[in-house]
């Protein structure tokens, strides 16, 4: 099989860990991982905050929950800013093509995919929970199949590993002319994990419905079936944060 080079990921990243100093206290934020995985990506950068009209410095925002859904406030000024940041959400995201996964910041009401505080009113005055902030919210139910992760999450050396693996995966595939090419490359290694998949892949002539299979899939292929298949890209100066 030809050598292919390795891909970029086009990765969206929240805008303070790529070094913008745009948090609210205007402090910037620290992750070795996000700066070594810049060095390898083509990276988006967003602040939904920024974008929304908010300032920096600018007083906390915090998610607060009366119904079902989550909403977003200023405590100081009892702002409600949740369809500012619904909207600018939809349409950032409705402007994304050929994105290959989202690196997200943990605990913010805006990006968190995972621990943010939710508490029972817009003065922010009595806990209620953890959740998902309003951004992170609208980036899964757009790109249910794209890997997405917050820093926190991927301290996990198993997540980072998979997030690697699958954000190599789809650059792969975006830059593949030729699917046929790509399943050659993958097809030993799926048909031990799911002889089927592999099948339908393979009769599957029409580049753009190989991809929507591939990536609905993919999510389910275990980790070290992925190793098999797209470890090789990984970068060695990435390799140290998931030890292999
Ligand atoms: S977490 Fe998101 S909203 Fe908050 S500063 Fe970072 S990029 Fe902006």
């Amino acid at each position: 099989m030809r050598r292919c080079k390795a891909p970029r990921p086009r990765v969206v990243f929240s805008a303070c860990l790529v070094g913008e100093n745009v948090r609210y206290d205007g402090k910037p934020v620290k992750d070795s991982f996000a700066e070594a995985l810049r060095d390898h990506v083509e990276v988006i950068g967003v602040c939904p905050e920024i974008e929304i009209g908010l300032g920096v410095p600018r007083d906390r925002i915090v998610l607060f929950k009366e119904g079902d859904e989550p909403e977003l406030a200023q405590p100081s000024t009892g702002l409600v800013l949740t369809e500012r940041m619904r909207r600018f959400s939809a349409g950032f995201l409705r402007s994304l093509s050929g994105i290959d996964g989202f690196l997200l910041k943990s605990k913010s009401p805006s990006c968190g995919l995972s621990r943010v505080r939710i508490y029972r009113d817009t003065r922010a005055r009595r806990f209620r929970g953890l959740g998902r902030g309003i951004f992170a919210l609208e980036v899964l139910r757009r790109f249910p199949y794209l890997p997405a992760e917050d820093e926190g999450r991927l301290s996990d050396r198993e997540r980072r590993l998979r997030f690697l693996l699958l954000i190599f995966a789809l650059a792969l595939l975006r830059d593949s002319p030729d699917t046929a090419d790509f399943h050659r490359r993958v097809s030993s290694s799926l048909r031990i994990f799911s002889p089927g998949l592999e099948k339908r892949l393979r009769n599957l002539p029409d580049p753009s419905a190989y991809r929507v299979v591939f990536l609905k899939a993919v999510g389910k292929v275990p980790t070290p079936v992925l190793l098999r298949m797209f470890g090789d890209f990984v970068p060695p100066s990435l390799r140290r944060y998931v030890d292999f």
